[in-house]
């Protein structure tokens, strides 16, 4: 590619909207260009990079043994009313109808038609296992869509979703896909971890998140330092209202301004007491004057939590409220807590407002983990730390292996084992070996393409822009002339590197726009390319080029073999 035939549009100003680097940057690139809340335009310059990472994602999930298809990004109601996902997936759900009235939705996922898609392709047990994938346009009508393409409304997802006869396959590949995604990331070239994860609006029995660390990131993980141990934290402001953990009925009982002992809440939910942990829930108003209701969970300064959980549920003020209110509330609420991924969480979990303490029992049984309050109405506790990092960092760890600590992380992967929750729902059937009709396992596996383009921003970045992994660049080699218009020799040395690199295979552009070298090197900095060559009149007398990686400051003058070991 020749960058004076391509469209290069980089800003000099840093845009004051975006809040986080990687926005800024996408945004000052020139990779991305807002439309609507939520909804972005990808440049050619953005479009290369997300192409880099579909075909990687796409080469390993083939290599894995997936099967590419397609599937359409809009989607009839009938099919979503077969799981009840119709009502039960909330706000995120864009509900669209056509001429005749008809109910349809945009695909925020596709466990709907891809059973459908089976139930009439699968028919015996001969064609599974059987993992089929896709990588599609997923719309999801998020609250805060925020942070450019990191939370995007309109987004590309690489979903996938397998068939299976009997739970040892369904486990085998869900392992395979555990260990795709590891494959996929690595070599991404981005630093991530492997945690455990809710299962939330998809349901089913295990799960785990991929999350490219950075300290941005909306969800913070907790990691044992003598173990494999790893949960997700899901702090409240990873936490849309829409995404509220659903009441189950053993809480409702518990989760009574009875006042019990732990140990009572514990034997009553069969789980061994692993610890106690403190509330804080609070009471306020939205900007429109609304009563809001939210808590959290805390350990240590319970005034940070309470301002994230404030800003998280859109309260423009908040107080604590009286022990009389707290009786009051949850008698009136429904119950509130119910499994949880890790051993703290701090959520927000109702309409209206309360505010007080309470103690929570946390424990771990073969469904996962499970919080419920006990002795609610209790006066705060002093202040401990004032960092909400203080949560659970140097904590015992739940496996009983190290201590646990906690960073930030930002979800780009999510494997799941579903079980048989949509074919049974949807009445999908295959012969098994003794021509008995059985609902197959599944189980679905999601990587955000397009967050991952962001997400590698927050951890590759400097005062200069992005600093690409290699394999996410737009290109690996810049080629840079220097004054071309008046050089012929410099334009032909150039134009002789570039076509020698081509034919060599290796990805590289020539910035033959005759901008002056610091405009030039500049952009070539901004937009994150790792290695610059520069071509000069200097250089070509001496017969060398001046070569420099992004990540050092140094340049060097190089023969063109020595050059060619740097960059081939
Ligand atoms: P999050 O917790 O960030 O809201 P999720 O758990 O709702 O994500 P999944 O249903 O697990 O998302 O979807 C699979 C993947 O799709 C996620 O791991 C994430 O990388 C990506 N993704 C989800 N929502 C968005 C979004 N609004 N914008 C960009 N990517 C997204
Ligand atoms: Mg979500
Ligand atoms: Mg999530
Ligand atoms: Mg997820």
């Amino acid at each position: 590619m020749r960058l004076s035939q391509f469209h290069l549009n980089t800003e000099k100003e840093t845009p004051a909207e975006a809040e986080i680097v990687s926005h800024k940057l996408m945004l000052k690139a020139g990779m991305i260009r807002k439309l609507a809340a939520g909804l972005y335009t990808w440049s050619p310059l953005g479009l290369r990079v997300l192409r880099k990472v579909e075909n990687i994602v796409r080469e390993e999930m083939n290599r894995a043994g997936a099967v590419e298809m397609l599937m359409p990004t809009i989607q009839p109601r009938e099919l979503w009313e077969e799981t009840g996902r119709w009502e039960k997936f909330g706000g995120q759900l864009l509900k669209i109808k056509d001429r005749k009235e008809a109910d349809y939705c945009y695909a925020p996922t596709a466990e709907e038609v891809v059973t459908d898609f089976a139930r009439f392709e699968l028919a015996s047990y001969k064609q599974l296992p059987v993992n089929l994938y896709q990588i599609q346009t997923k719309f999801r009508d998020e609250i805060r869509p925020r942070f450019g393409v990191m939370r995007a409304r309109e987004f590309l997802m690489k979903d996938a979703y397998s068939f299976h006869l009997d739970d040892a396959s369904l486990q085998t590949e869900y392992r395979n896909m555990y260990d795709t995604y590891s494959r996929i990331f690595a070599r991404l070239g981005l630093k991530f971890r492997a945690v455990f994860a809710d299962t939330g609006a998809i349901g089913g029995s295990a799960s785990h998140e991929f999350h490219v660390l950075a300290d941005s990131g909306e969800d913070a993980i907790a990691f044992s330092d003598g173990s494999d141990y790893a949960a997700n934290v899901e702090l409240a402001e990873a936490l849309a209202p829409g995404e509220r953990p659903a009441a189950t009925e053993t809480l409702r009982k518990i989760d009574t301004p009875i006042q019990k002992t732990c140990e009572e809440v514990a034997a009553l939910m069969g789980i061994p007491l692993q610890r106690t942990v403190k509330s804080v829930a609070i009471m306020g108003e939205d900007a429109e004057g609304k009563p809001q209701f939210a808590l959290a969970l805390v350990r240590g300064d319970h005034s940070v939590n309470e301002i994230k959980l404030s800003k998280s549920a859109g309260m423009a003020e908040y107080r604590l409220a009286t022990e009389a209110e707290i009786r009051e509330s949850l008698n009136a609420s429904p119950g509130f807590l119910g499994p949880i991924s890790a051993t703290e969480s701090i959520r927000v979990i109702a309409d209206r407002s309360v505010a007080s303490m309470a103690d929570f029992v946390v424990g771990a049984n073969e469904d996962g983990f499970h919080i419920a309050g006990v002795n609610w109405g209790r006066d705060l506790p002093e202040p401990e730390v004032a960092d909400i990092r203080s949560v659970v960092e140097g904590d015992p760890s739940p496996d009983g292996k190290g201590t646990l600590g906690i960073a930030r992380g930002i979800e780009v992967g999510h494997v799941f084992a579903l079980g048989n929750k949509y074919s049974e729902a949807m009445d999908c059937t295959v012969l098994d070996a003794q021509g008995k009709p059985v609902n197959p396992l599944m189980g679905c596996y999601g990587i955000g393409v397009s967050r991952i383009v962001a997400a590698a921003i927050e951890q590759n970045h400097d005062d200069a822009g992005i600093r690409w992994p290699d394999a996410m660049a737009p290109w690996r080699v810049a080629v840079c002339v220097i004054n071309p218009k008046n050089n012929p020799d410099v334009a032909a040395a150039a134009e002789t590197l570039y076509q020698n690199l081509q034919a060599a295979g290796v990805d590289a552009v020539l910035d033959d726009r005759g901008l002056r070298p610091g405009a030039m090197f500049a952009d070539i900095e901004l937009i994150g390319i790792p290695h610059r060559v520069v071509v000069s009149e200097r250089g070509v007398a001496a017969g060398t080029f001046e070569y420099r990686h992004r990540e050092t400051s140094e340049s060097e003058n190089l023969d063109i073999d020595a050059l060619n070991a740097r960059i081939r």
